[in-house]
């Protein structure tokens, strides 16, 4: 049994780069002995085993489905018996929890393809950058797309509070500290200073994510991670990407 997520197998899938990113001084991550053990047991979806490339063009084509309101019926009944056991998600998603972005149905995607981790804002904190980590250490994910979206409503308190001066109550400051360096980075360009920071928050956080050590990092170098920005459309559902 996973000490982590409470599965019982779903590592193993690629024991190549999982020896390549962890080496010898990770071992004692608490999925490394267990995952040895199941090296030669099959993804439960073998169609997700595929390269950076080839995902982020899952994604764009998903999407493309998506916009056009031609979406696949995906057979979650199938899919719930053959996930029971494991995970090979093709992609990692770091979306903000805005109710109307909802990625699996952005990207035109079924249960068991995408490993989505949201926070108001998209920024990455140490929990994300861990799940993160999970995601492509230990189920090969080969690709994480940060996703923003116009309007972003966390972005847009975060440049009201620091206008204004006024903090926010609760934990509310919490998202505004996280968002600041990316609303600080264009106060003085042109244009639309919400519209900039949504943007420049996306960019800011894909690099976070690329230079992550050790394992996100050496994952990039090695060239079986790539981490890519978008930015969600509300009105059409189009994802831009961004970089
Ligand atoms: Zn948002």
């Amino acid at each position: 049994m996973c000490e982590m997520c409470g599965q019982n197998s779903h590592h193993g899938f690629a024991p190549t780069r999982r020896g390549l990113l962890l080496g010898g001084s990770a071992t004692g991550l608490v999925w490394a002995s267990g995952a040895r053990a199941k090296e030669t047991k099959a993804p439960p979806k073998p169609e997700n085993a595929i390269s950076s490339d080839a995902a982020l063009k899952r994604l764009k084509d998903g999407n493309g489905r998506y916009i056009n309101g031609v979406s696949r019926r995906h057979d979650f009944k199938h899919e719930r018996e053959a996930l029971a056991g494991g995970q090979n998600p093709y992609a990692a998603i770091l979306s903000c929890a805005d109710s109307r972005i909802a990625p699996e149905y952005a990207f035109d995607s079924g249960r068991g393809d995408l490993f989505v981790c949201r926070v108001a804002g998209n920024f990455a904190t140490d929990e994300t950058v861990a799940s993160l980590e999970y995601a492509v250490a230990v189920l090969n994910v080969p690709l994480i797309l940060v996703l923003g979206h116009d309007a972003c409503g966390a972005i847009d308190a975060t440049i009201k509070s620091m206008k204004d001066g006024n903090q926010l109550p609760g934990h509310l400051p919490t998202l505004v500290t996280g968002l600041t360096p990316a609303v600080k980075a264009v106060m003085d360009h042109g244009g639309s200073l919400l519209d900039n920071a949504i943007r420049q928050n996306v960019i800011d956080t894909v690099s976070k994510l690329k230079s992550a050590t050790p394992i996100l990092s050496a994952a990039v170098e090695s060239n079986k991670l790539k981490v890519v920005g978008g930015i969600y459309r509300l009105k059409d559902g189009r994802v831009d990407m961004v970089g």
